[in-house]
């Protein structure tokens, strides 16, 4: 046993599977593996069946020799054997009937049981996804990403999971099936052995190893065209403007016609397996024939024993054929296992939030003494800063490309955790458990807006059910962020599709809809990240006017500007360089400064 069930691999593969399964899964997993035992007895009871109604069909006077069909008859009360025989074959049809249905419903189970496996893996992932920090993301591709939540928890059911529960079931149905043909005639049973045996552990070593390599290249090949193809769609401009669609094209091409090879052999390789062990199944059949042409005297043994060994080699290869095909699965998808173990990996430090509310800001922000150091970067790229903000107050900062600005803001979001220092707020200093709370108090507006693709509801009240949006909330943040206009020429008004990463709308209105975003949070903090740098100057002077009405309501900003008018309305300035502040100054002293030059 032993070799034909390879150690190694089945036995590691359940035991992953068993670390890998939540503890309300392995309750159902004993459960399955009952159904299964069920299934299999099912099956075999249904074949069974068929001999001894062949032989009271072809000889009815077998129903008066058999004590226990006598005793039906007799207290059924049938008058002749013709109706009893009517009766044992609708009798017989309603077996396979519910020998069928049941074995439909134990699928049904198994699937619906191994495809909430999947989604419980994929849901847990997700959750944890949203707990890692920015640095994460930085290291990690995003296409990677979204497949190892989406894909691989279904794969880790389909090539994982099922095989193994069909490995076991295979393996039930088989020891019963020998076991009921041994008690007829073990000579048949020894015969299958010397026949099967060595022809299903020769077609496993043959194929293991293939699919392993195909699988594992299939999975790489397939990561790298979602990438292509991603880039190019969202490279779309570039592309056209450098006239390079054959370059992509061909890129594309190389490992599609890589891809197209192996799924032709994965696919080939499947096939495979019934084919050898029907042709050993043939081999000994014929050696059989030859056999009674030279050894007449064994014609009379052999006539009875090989109906018996057609009809059970007829049951047991698509069974070993299924056995091979899960044992091959289970071999090919192994690199599955590491990926669904390093998504499940419990997080250190996630801001897991206790308290919903958010945190209380009275008085001040401040950074103290913080550096910031990137992992792959040489020097720290916040050194020490120092920097006191009241409530209420309008912060600008600027500085050249480089000198850190960014990095702040990642800080002051908690996205980033200085190594040194630390942030206080009243006097307190933020601690990991208070992130999301911390994060409740602010709203952000980027260079690069992130837009949902749906309307203006879903964008602005971001992560709020339609039927929870505040109206009156909505139309007063859409006129202070001077969208009304936006809306009003919209052809769905606030239903208007914006597109998948807002496609239909300009730079600035983008922009307009995360201030809208931000406020409609009831952001107390609002930071603006070189929020002007890329619109034209119409679009400027909006977002300006937004900021500037903005500025009128009781809020703290930052606002990390390029342009020198968004600026305007701020009680300080700081300017930034090597990650630390070189100056402060008034927007009078910058504007002066920058007349004189
Ligand atoms: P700014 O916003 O002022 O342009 P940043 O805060 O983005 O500056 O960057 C400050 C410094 O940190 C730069 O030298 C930049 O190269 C470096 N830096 C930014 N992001 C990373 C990163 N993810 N990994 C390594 N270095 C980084």
């Amino acid at each position: 046993m032993k070799n034909i069930f390879p150690k190694n691999i089945v036995i590691s593969t359940i035991k992953d599977i068993n670390s890998i399964l939540f503890p309300h899964h392995k309750k159902r997993v004993v459960l399955m593996m009952f159904l299964i035992l069920i299934g299999g007895i099912l099956d075999v009871l249904g074949l069974a069946a068929i001999l001894p109604v062949a032989s009271l069909v072809f000889d009815p006077s077998n129903i008066h020799k058999s004590h226990l069909c006598h005793t039906i008859f007799v207290s059924l009360g049938f008058e002749n054997d013709n109706s009893f025989l009517y009766f044992v074959l609708v009798c017989f049809w309603f077996i396979f009937l519910f020998k069928n249905a049941a074995a439909a419903v134990i699928s049904f189970l198994q699937s619906r049981f191994s495809y909430g496996v999947a989604t419980d893996i994929s849901q847990k992932q997700f959750e944890n996804i949203m707990n890692q920090d920015l640095q994460y993301f930085n290291d990690h591709n995003s296409t990677n990403l979204v497949r190892n939540i989406q894909i691989m928890p279904f794969h880790f059911s389909t090539y994982l999971l099922l095989p193994s529960l069909m490995l076991m079931s295979e393996i039930v149905v088989l020891i019963i099936i020998l076991t009921a043909i041994s008690l007829y005639d073990i000579a048949v049973i020894g015969l299958m052995f010397i026949t099967l045996t060595p022809s299903f552990i020769l077609t496993y070593k043959l194929i293991k190893s293939r699919t392993q390599f195909y699988e594992t290249e299939r999975n790489r090949l397939n990561t790298e065209l979602t990438k292509q193809a991603y880039q190019t769609i969202h490279g779309y401009i570039d592309v056209k403007l450098f006239y390079k669609e054959k370059y992509f094209l061909s890129l594309f091409k190389v490992n599609q016609a890589k891809f197209k090879h192996l799924f032709t052999n994965a696919y080939t390789l499947n096939l495979i397996p019934s084919k050898i062990i029907e042709l050993t199944a043939i081999s000994a059949v014929i050696i059989m024939f030859f056999y009674t042409l030279y050894v007449p005297s064994a014609k009379d043994s052999i006539s009875v024993m090989l109906p018996l060994f057609i009809a059970a080699a007829y049951r047991v290869m698509p069974s070993m054929n299924r056995m091979l095909i899960a044992l091959g699965s289970i071999k090919g998808f192994q690199y599955v296992i590491q990926i669904i173990k390093d998504g499940l990996q419990p997080i250190p430090n996630t801001s897991e939030n206790l308290n919903n509310e958010a945190l209380i800001f009275n008085t001040n922000i401040e950074f103290r003494d913080v550096s910031y150091q990137y992992p792959s970067g040489k020097k720290p790229s916040v050194d020490g800063l120092n920097m006191t903000i009241l409530k209420g107050q309008k912060v600008g900062i600027i500085g050249k490309s480089g000198s850190g600005k960014t990095t702040i803001i990642n800080i002051l979001l908690r996205f980033l955790k200085e190594q040194q220092g630390g942030l206080y707020i009243d006097n307190k200093r933020i601690t990991v458990n208070e992130d999301n709370q911390w994060r409740q108090l602010i709203g952000y507006v980027k260079q690069s807006v992130f837009i949902i693709d749906g309307d203006f509801y879903e964008n602005i009240a971001f992560g709020v059910a339609k039927q929870d949006i505040d109206h009156e909330k909505l139309n007063k943040v859409i006129k202070l962020s001077k969208l009304d206009e936006v809306v009003e020429k919209s052809a769905f008004g606030l239903n208007s599709n914006i597109g998948e990463n807002g496609t239909r709308l300009s730079g600035g209105q983008r922009q307009r809809i995360a201030i809208a975003r931000a406020l409609y949070k009831d952001a107390q903090i609002l930071v603006f990240d070189e929020a002007t740098s890329a619109l034209d100057n119409q679009t400027e002077k909006e977002i300006t006017e937004s900021i500037e009405a903005i500025s009128k309501e009781d809020k703290t900003m930052f606002i990390v500007a390029h342009r020198i008018t968004t600026l305007k309305n701020c009680d300080i300035i700081y300017e930034i360089e090597n990650g630390k502040i070189t100056g402060s100054f008034t927007y009078e002293e910058i504007a002066k400064t920058i007349l004189e030059n």
